[in-house]
């Protein structure tokens, strides 16, 4: 075993060697422009691309057209948010989202909403998921986008966003659904849940990092985007800058391999997640699960542990890499707005962390996980004075 086990898959996951041997030689030998039209270098940077796109398009039950490729999930959003809200604000300037969205969703819908947009931020129960009643209630003449989440990255939900693309359909009113954790992990299929937009991040599926899309459905009329970056016109105009031709095939490539072994792979992860969770509650207590087992994703365990702060567990088990929540939000002290959202008090917040499984953990490391844990939670509960008073009260 190789020390720190990683557990933070969530955040992001190293790229698969098969993918690293396919981007190599877009580094070197084929390092032409796709934009080049006039040699065989761009010639074969383009159909590199497109192989990519098909690829992407055929995981998804897409049409190779209806793929952009962006820098990574953060932008496709920001795209998805910003080019509706400026195309379509004559009709009306309300936007619905979820409490537990990443922040690249709630931040670039705070912006809109400093900017003269109404943005509606519909709770959540102790599964993380929303009420549809109240989805179909919240949306109104006015509402030009509802933007809820497909998986969520702290807690691992698995929302119903096929019954939500539904009342948004029944509504008139477009629908994008940030699928960063989804894509790869469990089943994405635009035939069936019919968004009108979606967002993807290649570095959470075992791709590279600073690559991503979105996917913009095929309507009559067509969609409009108001992109976020001008220039070269490249992909339709909607996005335009160099495109990043190692990234693509890399990407494609991540995709690929997923869309071969993801049933496998789920079933293999979760059985190691389930293994992982009932050690812990068989050999701690007050333990508590975030969220709820069911409609999770397979390699997300997020846990409270009753009497020990987060970060001196962090510190006590070094040799293992978890984290506190979303990588992006650690840097501030504040608990989670997720586990706020789905009614987790603040102290048990404070002392929660994410387990992150993914394809390249093995067996062996979880079972030592589970021993280091075990062990951590002990010794820091028994060194605690007011948790050892706490447990000698709870036996009077
Ligand atoms: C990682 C992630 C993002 C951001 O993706 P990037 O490609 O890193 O910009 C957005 N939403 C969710 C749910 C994520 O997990």
């Amino acid at each position: 075993m190789k020390f720190p086990i990683y557990l933070d898959n969530h955040s992001t996951t190293p790229v698969d060697p098969e993918v690293m041997d396919a981007m190599l030689p877009y580094f070197t030998e084929k390092f032409g422009n796709a934009a080049s039209k006039n040699h065989v270098f761009g010639w074969e940077a383009e159909s590199a691309v497109e192989h990519a796109r098909k690829q992407i398009a055929d995981i998804i039950g897409a049409e190779s057209s209806e793929i952009y490729f962006t820098s990574g999930a953060t932008e496709s959003i920001n795209l998805a948010h910003f080019g509706i809200a400026q195309s379509y604000s004559n009709k009306g300037k309300r936007i619905i989202t979820s409490a537990t969205e990443h922040s690249a969703v709630l931040d670039s819908l705070r912006y809109l909403e400093k900017n003269g947009f109404e943005i509606i931020y519909l709770p959540v129960d102790q599964s993380g998921r929303i009420d549809f009643n109240q989805l179909s209630d919240s949306i109104n003449q006015n509402t030009i986008l509802v933007s809820i989440m497909t998986a969520n990255n702290e807690i691992g939900t698995i929302n119903n966003v096929t019954e939500i693309s539904k009342i948004c359909a029944d509504k008139n009113v477009f629908f994008h659904t940030d699928a960063a954790q989804a894509l790869g992990k469990i089943e994405f299929d635009v035939k069936k849940i019919k968004p009108a937009l979606a967002s993807f991040s290649a570095h959470k599926l075992y791709g590279p990092k600073g690559i991503g899309a979105i996917y913009i459905r095929k309507d009559e009329p067509p969609i409009r985007l108001t992109p976020l970056l001008l220039g070269g016109g490249h992909e339709k105009n909607i996005r335009s800058g160099t495109l990043n031709v190692p990234g693509i095939v890399g990407f494609g490539k991540a995709v690929e391999i997923c869309s071969k072994i993801f049933k496998d792979e789920s079933h293999r992860i979760s059985r190691l997640r389930d293994k992982l969770y009932n050690s812990l509650i068989s050999f701690l207590d007050n333990v508590h699960l975030n969220g709820k087992i069911e409609n999770r994703l397979p390699g997300n365990l997020n846990i409270s542990f009753e009497g020990v702060t987060a970060e001196s567990l962090i510190m006590e088990m070094r040799e293992l890499a978890v984290s506190t929540g979303a990588a992006c939000t650690t840097a501030s002290l504040k608990p989670s707005h997720v586990l706020k959202a789905i009614g987790v008090p603040d102290n048990l917040a404070k002392s929660s962390i994410r387990f992150g499984i993914g394809r390249f953990n093995s067996e062996e490391e979880i079972d030592y996980a589970i021993k280091k844990i075990i062990e951590s939670v002990t010794k820091l509960r028994s060194l605690s004075p007011s948790w050892t008073l706490r447990e000698e009260h709870n036996f009077n």
